[in-house]
């Protein structure tokens, strides 16, 4: 597929996961990619890489701006690097709190204000978050990486409504559990990663964890001039975890 042909995007967080998966998806589709991450060195051609680190303004104004200027301009950015956080609002201090919604929230107002003047040139502009289904359920043990979810979920809904006259859409992805190396490293702290990995899928309704690339297709789809009518939404890829029921009350 060349849909892509003659569009460029960014993608944060675009070494690992589902970051990864999604700027080598829309790099096969005849995008020019560029990833913006801590870790750019583990990105290989044809993908272009810049290290940025979310957390900081200057940094990511400035590999923004260079990453716009080596491709020609830029029309598609998803804002997707983020972290974990564990816990009740009983177990992490304020300094975690603004640790975690340092990257997870600020990080990505902070790209979308350094990449708005870039998409403003763009015909086909649109921006892509990685939200959760964190943002719309109840997880146990996770108030804060929840808290930061929610807050990406109205970020979305407010800025597809902030930016639609400018002809930019805005919309999220609500993953699931996906296979990432970030679930990796979870199920490796874990007493026994088998086990928890075998209780993990045990909870799918699809029987099996979400892949990386499936999300990479949902962002995609979203970023494509065929959403051009899509704005202001949020796609689960969750294998059916939110929206079924399969135990009856
Ligand atoms: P991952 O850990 O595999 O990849 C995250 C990437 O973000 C890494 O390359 C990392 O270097 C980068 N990153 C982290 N902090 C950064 C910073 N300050 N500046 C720049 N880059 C930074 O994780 P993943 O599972 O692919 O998760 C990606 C996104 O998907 C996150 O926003 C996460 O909240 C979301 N998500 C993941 C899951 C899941 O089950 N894996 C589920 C729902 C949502």
């Amino acid at each position: 597929m060349t849909d892509f042909e003659g569009l460029r995007a960014v993608v944060t967080g675009g070494a690992s996961g589902i970051g990864r998966a999604t700027a080598e998806l829309l790099a096969a589709r005849g995008a020019q990619v560029t990833v913006l991450d801590l870790a750019p060195d583990t990105v290989a051609k044809p993908l272009l890489a810049r290290r940025a680190d979310v957390t900081d303004d200057t940094s990511v104004r400035t590999a923004l701006a260079a990453a716009a200027g080596e491709m020609g301009g830029l029309d598609i950015l998803v804002n997707n690097a983020g972290i974990g956080a564990q816990g009740t609002v009983e177990d992490n201090d304020d300094a975690e709190w603004h640790r975690v919604l340092d990257v997870n929230v600020l990080g990505m107002v902070r790209t979308a204000r350094a990449a708005l003047p870039h998409l403003r040139a763009s015909r086909h502009a649109a921006i892509v978050n990685t939200c959760s289904i964190a943002a719309t359920a109840g997880l146990p043990g996770r108030a804060l990486y929840s808290a930061t979810k929610g807050a990406v979920l109205s970020l979305t809904l407010a800025m597809a409504a902030d930016h639609v006259g400018e002809g930019i859409r805005v919309n999220c992805v609500n993953p699931g559990t996906v296979d990432t190396p970030w679930i990796g490293r979870l199920l490796d702290a874990a007493d026994d990663p088998a086990a928890e990995r075998a209780a993990l899928v045990a909870r799918q309704p699809t029987g099996r964890l979400v892949r990386a690339d499936e999300v990479a297709a949902a962002i995609a789809y979203l970023a494509s001039p065929a959403a051009g009518a899509t704005t202001g939404t949020a796609l689960a890829v969750d294998g059916g975890m939110q929206g079924l029921l399969l135990r009856p009350v």
